[in-house]
């Protein structure tokens, strides 16, 4: 791939990563905030952990996007962005465009999805 091209994607990847890292900052915060809103109310008590869930599968999802930024950073470093992992084909221009992180290119990610 042209260094122009990855460095664009670097950037992109890099702005990305600094977006989640804030948003899981602040979701930690609300789970924080939230632990004093609630009183000894039952309902209240309900009401809470359901929103802790919610806040903790948030933070999830963003962890696991993160954890799929910093492994494209590390294949940038590598020389191997934009390669897919299973088929080492040339992952397809806009599937990288709208997801500079995937590790698949179209077709390998097709299959794991039907195998599942
Ligand atoms: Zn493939």
């Amino acid at each position: 791939m042209e260094k122009k091209r990855i460095e664009r994607f670097k950037k992109q990847l890099l702005e990305r990563r600094q977006e989640l890292l804030k948003s899981i900052a602040q979701t930690q915060e609300e789970g924080r905030a939230m632990q004093h809103s609630y009183g000894p109310d039952e309902g209240d008590r309900a009401n809470s952990s359901l929103d802790k869930e919610l806040l903790f599968q948030q933070t999830t999802h963003a962890r696991g996007l993160l954890g799929g930024i910093d492994a494209a950073l590390t294949r940038i470093a590598d020389g191997t962005f934009g390669q897919c992992m299973v088929c080492e084909e040339e992952i397809g221009a806009k599937r990288l465009e709208a997801l500079p992180w995937t590790r698949y290119c179209i077709s390998c990610q097709e299959s794991s999805e039907k195998n599942r």
